[in-house]
């Protein structure tokens, strides 16, 4: 037994790309972005812990990395290498994965929104390869990428239009709406899920949809793991959803979920155990 646990917390930090462990000066403590109340702990996963929101249920990790510790890890080349997004073969299996995701989504946007591919902005664009696959389908599309090795391979061999840093700094005029907004896993990483949702709904037209896929902590595999789930990654995965708490959560940013997503045989999620694909619209009039 003993040494399964030893496999499991190797095979935790290797995934989470951090040589050197973290120490409790890198983290501090957060309450619920939606109620403003510490949460109550679930796991304690020293010196990070997952805690529930005593009021609406979200679940979140707190303490958590401080934002100049996040920021250093993002800036690490390797979070992105031995990932999906990698520079990998075309036929890589990884790859050939994201590609199924992309055009399952696509397709998925294009029944939700039932209209001509208009302006499509995706936060969290990575190295390109769904903005890419977008404007091949008409989209004019635009990202916004933390990581400046994702950005630059975007600019540079794609010709893609990706700004690199937070969405709040990118340099779109605001009578400039976007008629899709994608974020893919993405949610579960922002500091702030209420603000980033509330600048997502800002930017978004009023007859305009969203999408975004993110792990979520009702999954058989997170039920039944527990602390030992795979994608709990607490320096990493500081929001944990469920599809009750991710439609509170929207409502309170005025958009509405439309659809959700959670079979593994689903193109747009497929071979996804444990992550939801959701759709959504602008609640008219909403926009602040
Ligand atoms: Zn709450």
């Amino acid at each position: 037994m003993g040494e399964s646990v030893d496999r499991s917390s190797t095979e935790r930090s290797a995934a989470s790309g951090v040589a050197s462990p973290w120490t409790e000066a890198d983290t501090e403590t957060v309450v619920c972005c939606l109620c403003g109340v510490p949460g109550r702990q679930v796991y304690d996963l020293a010196p990070f812990g997952l805690v529930k929101c005593p009021v609406c249920e979200l679940a979140f990790i707190s303490p958590r990395l401080t934002s100049d510790a996040l920021q250093r890890l993002y800036d690490e080349p390797a979070y992105f290498e031995g990932g999906v997004y990698g520079a990998q073969s075309k036929w890589s299996p990884a790859m050939v994965l994201q590609r199924t995701w992309t055009a399952g989504r696509l397709d998925r946007i294009a029944e939700e929104s039932g209209a001509t591919p208009g302006r499509l902005l995706e936060i969290g664009s990575g190295y390109g390869l769904f903005l890419a696959a977008a404007r091949d389908r008409g989209y004019r599309v635009a990202g916004v990428e933390l990581s400046r090795t994702g950005a630059t391979h975007s600019q540079r061999n794609l010709d893609l239009d990706v700004f690199c840093g937070q969405l709040a700094d990118a340099p779109v005029p605001d009578a400039d709406k976007f008629d899709v907004i994608c974020f893919w896993d993405t949610l579960e990483h922002v500091p702030d899920p209420l603000a980033f949702l509330q600048e997502v709904r800002s930017r978004l037209a009023d007859d305009g949809i969203f999408a975004l896929s993110v792990p979520y902590l009702s999954s058989l595999p997170a039920r039944l793991l527990g602390r030992r789930w795979w994608t709990l990654k607490p320096e990493q995965h500081i929001w944990h959803y469920t599809p009750a708490t991710l439609r509170l959560l929207a409502a309170k940013a005025g958009l509405s979920l439309t659809g959700i997503v959670t079979s593994p045989v689903s193109r747009s999620n497929v071979t996804r155990l444990d992550s939801l694909v959701a759709l959504g619209r602008a609640v008219p009039g909403s926009s602040s």
